[in-house]
């Protein structure tokens, strides 16, 4: 299909990797980057010193925070790796990519399974209808069942776990993967995933073999009747009917394809891509996103179509050391070309589109337009925050907001000198515009700066990124909490005041009865006090 960037929408997929921290999210992804070849050129390439600098952060902490897109390709499919964090704090990061991306692969620890935070990020997962494919990882290390997944899969999630694949051995003895479609095996001769023998089903596993396939099949025959008519009879079932009742289930959220491997190992990565281009669905298999025009209540939707009129969403923004302002977007109809002006719905105002850039593991590639169904990041747009729709000025729509949560914890910020504390000021009012869930006020009654944020990690990177991007020496401690407080009146026998929710603290024997103000931080008390500790005297004499 010939199209104004060249792109076969049916051969794109845009993915993200979800999982809980430890899992080994970071080593698939790697592992995923250098099997699909890291670069790929594409028209003009900007390569040199600007490679993914934001991500030095990231690997000296071991733990993924930002959430950018890097374009992949495996074989002849472009996919687009939007990463997803795995840490509790980053919840709302989570939320965030699940919102611009089609699909996603779940990584489980093949000797924990489903863990708490892989809850999280799989009920965040549903609540977007993402079609997903679970990775058992770590079929090497001790402890490791893939029985054990899927169970938990069935149990924690509620999830229809379909097993495509199933491992030879586990833990010291994990040598290989059955693929239950074809029935073939594959043996891993090294550690590396190149010396890869592919065979005949090992006699030992033929039983197993044939045991679990068959109960695959009897999944796959809720969602193809032709294929349940095969099964039922006993006939031969082409691979081709499996392949496409594994993708139907998966597109329409019925089931979840179970793979395995080890990431650590090279062991099932080139099959989990094959199964990603397989079962995931492309951006034209999802529905066209929805949104309002703006000024009515009427509804209206974008196909993934670059004749439509133009419609993305920013979706993240990162400052880079070199090019500055990095405005990620996701096209959903229309194209959006370097050197245009879109109109922010969101913000109500003109933004030219300066230069396009697409991310590849290693390498930059500048483009002259992205178009529906596809990702990349934008320079030069001013304006434009998280979450804002930039359309077509004579069609403009208003996409699904996304929803921020109220940031859960505070701290206290205090520049080091008069110098930093202008950089500091910069600083956070940059960081705030990257991300909506962190807060800065500035505490009238103390004078303290705060910062707010999603959890003592978020916040912990906040002040590191202030140090590292803008130069800030500051400390940070405890704010000192501003009291205003109401006591109400005495609810428990001898003399006891009761404190509710929302009340910090018990002072000596007497409790607060204690109505939350609207943002957490302090709860009403007759007498305003500023301070961490409510003074003995204020406290009414108990009756
Ligand atoms: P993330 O927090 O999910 O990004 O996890 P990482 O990729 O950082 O991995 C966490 C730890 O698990 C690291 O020490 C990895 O070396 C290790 N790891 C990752 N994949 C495997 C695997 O397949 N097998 C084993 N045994 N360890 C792994």
């Amino acid at each position: 299909m010939a199209t104004k960037t060249g792109i076969d929408l049916k051969k794109t997929r845009n993915i993200g990797i979800a999982a809980h921290i430890d899992a080994g999210k970071t080593t698939l992804t790697e592992r995923i980057l250098f099997f699909t070849g890291r670069i790929h050129k594409t028209g003009e390439v900007h390569e040199g010193a600007a490679t993914m600098d934001w991500m030095e952060q990231e690997r000296e902490r071991g733990i993924t925070i930002t959430s950018a897109v890097t374009q992949a390709f495996w074989k002849d499919t472009r996919i687009n790796i939007i990463d997803t964090p795995g840490h509790v704090d980053f919840t709302m990061e989570v939320e965030r990519s699940m919102r611009v991306l089609d699909a996603a692969v779940a990584v489980f620890d093949a000797s924990q399974g489903v863990e708490p935070q892989s809850e999280t990020v799989w009920r965040q997962a549903d609540k977007y209808r993402v079609p997903r494919l679970a990775f058992a990882n770590k079929m090497d290390k001790t402890g490791a069942d893939f029985q054990l997944v899927l169970d938990s899969m069935q149990e924690r999630l509620g999830a229809n776990a379909v097993p495509v694949q199933w491992p030879m051995g586990q833990e010291d003895a994990f040598k290989g993967i059955i693929d239950l479609v074809e029935m073939r095996a594959y043996t891993y001769l090294d550690d590396l995933g190149q010396k890869i023998e592919e065979s005949d089903i090992p006699a030992e596993y033929a039983e197993l073999a044939e045991e679990k396939r068959n109960l695959m099949l009897e999944k796959l025959a809720d969602i193809s009747d032709d294929l349940a008519m095969l099964y039922l009879e006993g006939e031969e079932i082409p691979s081709e009917l499996i392949h496409n009742a594994i993708r139907e289930g998966t597109v329409g959220l019925k089931h979840f394809p179970v793979l395995c491997g080890s990431a650590l190992k090279n062991k099932g990565v080139q099959r989990l891509l094959d199964a990603v281009t397989l079962y995931l669905p492309s951006p034209l298999d999802v529905p066209p996103i929805k949104g309002v025009i703006p000024g009515t209540e009427q509804e209206d939707s974008r196909p993934a179509d670059e004749d439509a009129p133009t419609a993305a969403l920013a979706f993240k923004i990162m400052t880079d050391p070199y090019v500055g302002r990095l405005t990620f977007i996701r096209v959903y109809s229309g194209v959006l070309e370097s050197g245009s002006y879109v109109w922010n719905v969101s913000k109500g105002k003109k933004e030219r589109v300066g230069r396009l850039l697409k991310m590849h593991a290693n390498s930059r590639e500048e483009v002259e337009r992205i178009g529906a169904g596809d990702l990349g990041a934008v320079i030069g747009l001013k304006d434009t925050t998280t979450g804002d729709t930039l359309a077509d000025p004579d069609h403009p729509i208003v996409l699904e907001r996304m929803e921020f949560p109220e940031p859960v914890i505070t701290v206290a910020i205090e520049p080091s000198s008069k110098a930093d504390q202008d950089k500091l000021a910069n600083g956070m009012v940059k960081l705030a515009e990257e991300d909506p869930t962190f807060r800065v006020e500035s505490d009238p009654e103390t004078g303290q700066t705060t910062i707010s944020g999603m959890g003592e990690l978020h916040l912990e990177i906040i002040v590191d990124r202030l140090k590292r991007e803008f130069g800030v020496n500051a400390t940070v401690g405890a704010p000192q909490v501003a009291y205003r407080e109401t006591i109400t009146k005495p609810v428990d026998v001898q003399g006891k005041f009761v404190r509710q929710s929302g009340g910090r603290g018990q002072y000596g024997d007497v409790k607060i009865k204690a109505e939350p103000l609207e943002r957490g931080a302090g709860f009403e008390f007759e007498n305003a006090i500023v301070g961490g500790v409510i003074p003995k005297e204020y406290i009414p004499a108990v009756q």
